[in-house]
C-alpha cells in the first residue's frame, strides 16, 4: 500500500490482512515495538522517526527481508508503509526474487493534504491494544480511554504538527515517485480514501479481487 501519512493505510491494512487471513507486515508498527521495547533496532529507529524522517534504508531492508522470510508470510502478505522511497522498492522485488514470489498489486490511497493534516493531528492511538481514534471523528466514550479495551489513548510524537510537516515533506520527496514506479510495472490501482472506513475498505477489495 503506498498513500501518504493519514491516509488510512495502518486502518485498511488491519482490516484487509484480516479478511485475506495474511499477515499485514507494517515497517512502523515493528519500529514502534522495537522503541517501545528499547532494542537496539528501536534506538537506531527513534531519532529518525521524532524527526520525521526515514529511517536508512540498510536498516529497513534488513528488518523486512527478515520478517518476509517467516513462515506466516509463505502464502502472501501485506505490505504497510513499505517501500517508502525507490531503492526500497528496488531492494524489494530483488527480496522477493529471492523467495520466489511477486506482487499482486500495488494499491494507492487517495486522499489530499488538508483532511491529511486534520486526520494525524487529531489522532489518538491506543497504548495497549493498537487501535486508533480520533478527537473529532471517532472521538472515544472517555477521553484519553481506549474503547476498543479501556487502554490509555495517546498522541504519537511524531503525530505532532511539526513532524506532520515535515512527513508529508518526506512523503513528496520520496516516496510520492513509487506511485509512477509501480504504474509503469503495471502494478498500481488507485483508491479513493475518503468517506467512511468501510466505503475505502469495500474499493480496495474490489481491486484486490480484480487483480489476484
Ligand atoms: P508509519 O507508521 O508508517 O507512518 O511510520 C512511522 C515512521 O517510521 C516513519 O515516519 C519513519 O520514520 C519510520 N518508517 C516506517 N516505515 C519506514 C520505511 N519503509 N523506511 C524508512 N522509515 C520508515
Amino acid at each position: 500500500m503506498v498513500g501518504p501519512p493519514g491516509a488510512g493505510k495502518g486502518t485498511q491494512a488491519q482490516i484487509l490482512a484480516s479478511e485475506l487471513s495474511i499477515p499485514k507486515v507494517s515497517t512502523g508498527d515493528i519500529f514502534r515495538a522495537n522503541v517501545s521495547g528499547g532494542t537496539e533496532l528501536g534506538n537506531q529507529a527513534k531519532t529518525y522517526m521524532d524527526r520525521g524522517e526515514l529511517v536508512p534504508d540498510e536498516v529497513t531492508n534488513a528488518m523486512v527481508r527478515d520478517r518476509l522470510a517467516q513462515d506466516d508470510a509463505k502464502a502472501g502478505f501485506l505490505l504497510d508503509g513499505f517501500p517508502r522511497n525507490v531503492a526500497q522498492a528496488e531492494t524489494l522485488n530483488k527480496i522477493l526474487g529471492e523467495l520466489d514470489e511477486l506482487l499482486d498489486v500495488v494499491l494507492e490511497l487517495r486522499v489530499d493534504k488538508e483532511e491529511v493534516v486534520k486526520r494525524l493531528s487529531g489522532r489518538r492511538s491506543c497504548r495497549n491494544c493498537g487501535h486508533v481514534q480520533h478527537v473529532d471523528y471517532d472521538p472515544p466514550k472517555t477521553e484519553g480511554v481506549c474503547d476498543s479495551c479501556g487502554g490509555e489513548l495517546f498522541q504519537r510524537d511524531d503525530d505532532r504538527e511539526e513532524t506532520i510537516r515535515r512527513r508529508l515533506e518526506v512523503y513528496d520527496e520520496q516516496t510520492a515517485p513509487l506511485v509512477s514506479f509501480y504504474d509503469n510495472e503495471g502494478l498500481l490501482v488507485p483508491i479513493k480514501a475518503t468517506g467512511p472506513v468501510e466505503d475505502v475498505t469495500a474499493r480496495a477489495m474490489e481491486a484486490l479481487r480484480s487483480r489476484t
